[in-house]
Parts: C-alpha cells; structure tokens; sequence
C-alpha cells in the first residue's frame, strides 16, 4: 500500500512544487514507485513534469468530479520515471462545482483507493489556499509535509496551518493524519535572520523538523524550464542531491 503524502503550505512560493516534483525523482531514483498528483490550478508540476497543460486528455478535475477514472487521465512523465495526475486551470472551477457534491472533502480519497497497491508513495502538491482542495489532499493522506523558508512570518504562517491539520485531525475528517515533517527551502545559511528562524522551529517542533536542509540552488529554479526534474537535468547540483538526500531521510523514518 501507498503512503500517500501531502505537500502542503497555504503560502506561495515556498517550494512546495519543487519539493514535490524532485521528491517524486529522488524516490523513484531509490527504486520506488511514485505517483505524483498535481492538485493546484497553476498546473506548475505538470509542466514541470515535461507534460503540456493546455493540451491534456483529461486532468485531476475530472477524477474530483466523478467524470473520468484516475486511471484513464494519468500519465507517465518519461520511461520509468514516476507517474503524475495532471492539472490545469479547469481544476479552479472544481472549487465551486464539488461545493455540491457528496463527501466533497473525500473525492481525492476516494479516487486514489483504486491504484493505492501500485505505488510506494503517492505525493500530493497541495494549492497555495487552505482550499477544498487543500482539503482533499489532506484527507486523502496520511501525513503532511510542510516546506517552508525561513523567513520573518513563516512562524506566523505555519500556525494556521498546524491548526487546520488539527481541526482535519479531530474534527474527524482524517484522524490519523500527522504532521510527517517541516523541510526548510531555499535555505541560505549566510543569512542570520534564516539561522534564527530555523533555531525557532526546532524549538518549536524539535524531532519534526527535517535533517535535510534544501539550500538555494539556481539549478532547482532552472530545471522546470527543461520540463524536468533538477536530478535529470542536472543531477550533480547541491539543490538534486539535497532532495535525494531528503528522500532517503523519509526512506529511513518510514522503515
Ligand atoms: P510553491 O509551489 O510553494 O508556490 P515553488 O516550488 O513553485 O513554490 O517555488 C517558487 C519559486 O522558487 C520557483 O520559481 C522555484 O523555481 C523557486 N525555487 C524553489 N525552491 C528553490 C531553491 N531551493 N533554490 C532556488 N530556487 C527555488
Ligand atoms: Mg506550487
């Protein structure tokens, strides 16, 4: 069975599409099976991915309103490479449409229960919105992963987010979820005021916090340019290896 992981910071721009998409790599270059669901309208995992948005066969909008079979509009990205969910603009109307839909919260869990036994991790790149969306990915996952820059109001930020994984959590909507882990991004350890940030976060949620540290790495902004993850396009840069080295940290936590 999948674990099934959410990427998710209600902020924009924090590396929530570039943890995501070389994660997904970085596992499959570990020799797991990955399937990545693009679930933010900017559709920026998809062509990330080196897949078009603007011309799909179908996307994650219609696997969220019941219309099409997941298997049917997923794709794989390159030869055995991971597998994505893909979206696109129309996903912003989904919204609204699945406002009136039964178990509105669950239809990404439930979408994903058919193809769960064929993957080792499904990853989730959540919106940048405590969204319905938002919501689908973390009721459909088991845990949440939380990349952030440290930043003046990260802190200030991240409180709203533990508290909607909070209320996901006793409000019965997903009881098992947790918080897998915080990965701190674009890290630029020269800079005092990220130092102090992070000694914070530590403070705060101590064995949570990834060992990992992503470090700015142009090589990590380049590579959706190429349509691809930084490690195939350039799998020496301190930004790929840092992203593998993470993945083998959630290998190590996860056995
Ligand atoms: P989000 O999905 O949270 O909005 P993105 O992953 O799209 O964030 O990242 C925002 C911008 O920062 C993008 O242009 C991306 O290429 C760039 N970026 C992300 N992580 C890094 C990094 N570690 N080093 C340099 N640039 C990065
Ligand atoms: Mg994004």
């Amino acid at each position: 069975m999948a674990k099934i992981l959410a990427i998710a910071n209600q902020k924009g721009g924090v590396g929530k599409t570039t943890t995501s998409i070389n994660l997904a790599a970085s596992l499959v270059k570990l020799g797991k099976r990955v399937l990545l669901v693009d679930l933010d309208p900017q559709g920026n995992t998809t062509m990330g991915s080196g897949i078009n948005k603007h011309q799909l066969d179908g996307s994650v909008y219609q696997v969220l309103l019941g219309e099409r079979a997941l298997v049917d509009v997923r794709v794989s990205t390159q030869p055995g490479q991971y597998d994505l969910l893909p979206a696109n603009r129309n996903l912003a109307g989904a919204e609204v449409e699945m406002v009136a839909l039964k178990q509105r919260e669950f239809r990404l869990k439930q979408a994903l229960q058919s193809i769960q036994t064929e993957y080792d991790f499904i990853l989730i790149d959540c919106p940048p919105a405590l969204n319905l969306l938002t919501l689908n990915g973390l009721c459909a996952a088991h845990a949440v992963i939380i990349p952030m820059q440290c930043e003046y109001y990260a802190l200030e930020g991240l409180s709203d987010l533990v508290n909607t994984i909070k209320r996901v959590r006793t409000g019965g909507l997903n009881p098992a979820i947790r918080i897998e882990g915080l990965l701190r991004t674009m890290f630029d350890p020269r800079n005092l005021l990220s130092q102090q940030v992070s000694d914070q976060l530590k403070q705060h949620f101590s064995n949570k916090v990834y060992q990992t540290i992503i470090p700015r790495n142009i090589r990590l902004a380049e590579a959706p340019g190429f349509g691809m993850p930084a490690l195939y396009h350039n799998p020496r840069s301190r930004g790929a290896k840092a992203y593998l080295e993470l993945a083998s940290e959630i290998l190590t936590a996860t056995n």
